[in-house]
């Protein structure tokens, strides 16, 4: 499983909207489950579905305080499971928590043709992520450390509260050039992606 988190002024439908766009066309097959907050995008070739794999890449979009996480594995077809009868449940957990659905991508690295499309995907993802003006850095607004005795927003890096002067501590925040993970300043690794950090 592939994860990101994007800083920003972007919604989960700013990405779904995005891959329904590009991947409604010739071999594929793309839908979306859910809406607004959470959302899962499903999108799987036609081969995919016939070579009795009935997998689908999945992706798993979800608002966060400062922009949108975003998963991408493989998962089951949701149609699939409606024909084995487990459509209520499925749906439920996609809705309720997209990312429980998803499995690793990497268990299957055989299969190239997935492999392939998950990197289209992330390209698609990317562009839409430029175009609202997001990224894997924080925001503005999170750049801003605040002093715990006088409320004033100091910028990143800033020793010392620019209004009172009180200590900031070493505790600034950052993110992960990898996956966007807020990360301490300090830290060797990524805790989330395990990436060592700048
Ligand atoms: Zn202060
Ligand atoms: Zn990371």
């Amino acid at each position: 499983m592939q994860s990101r988190i994007y800083h920003g002024d972007i919604e989960p439908n700013d990405i779904a909207r995005a891959l329904v766009a590009y991947f409604h066309r010739g071999n594929f097959r793309v839908q979306q489950i859910g809406k607004n907050e959470k959302l899962n995008v499903q999108i799987a070739t036609h081969q995919m579905a016939t070579s009795g794999g009935q997998t689908a890449i999945g992706i798993a979009i979800e608002k966060v305080e400062d922009g949108i996480s975003i998963q991408v594995g493989q998962q089951a077809w949701i149609g699939v499971a409606a024909s084995l009868g487990k459509t209520a449940i499925t749906l439920m957990t996609a809705l309720k928590n997209p990312f429980r659905l998803l499995e690793r991508l990497d268990d299957l690295a055989q299969d190239i043709e997935s492999l392939r499309l998950s990197e289209e995907i992330w390209r698609v993802i990317e562009e839409a992520v430029r175009r609202a003006g997001a990224s894997l850095e924080l925001s503005e607004r999170m750049r801003r450390i605040v002093c715990e005795y006088c409320n004033t927003a100091n910028p990143i890096g800033e020793p010392r509260c620019i209004a009172c002067g009180a200590p900031l501590g070493s505790v600034q925040p950052d993110t992960c050039d990898y996956c966007g993970f807020v990360v301490n300043k300090g830290e060797i690794n990524c805790p989330y992606c395990g990436k060592p950090l700048q």
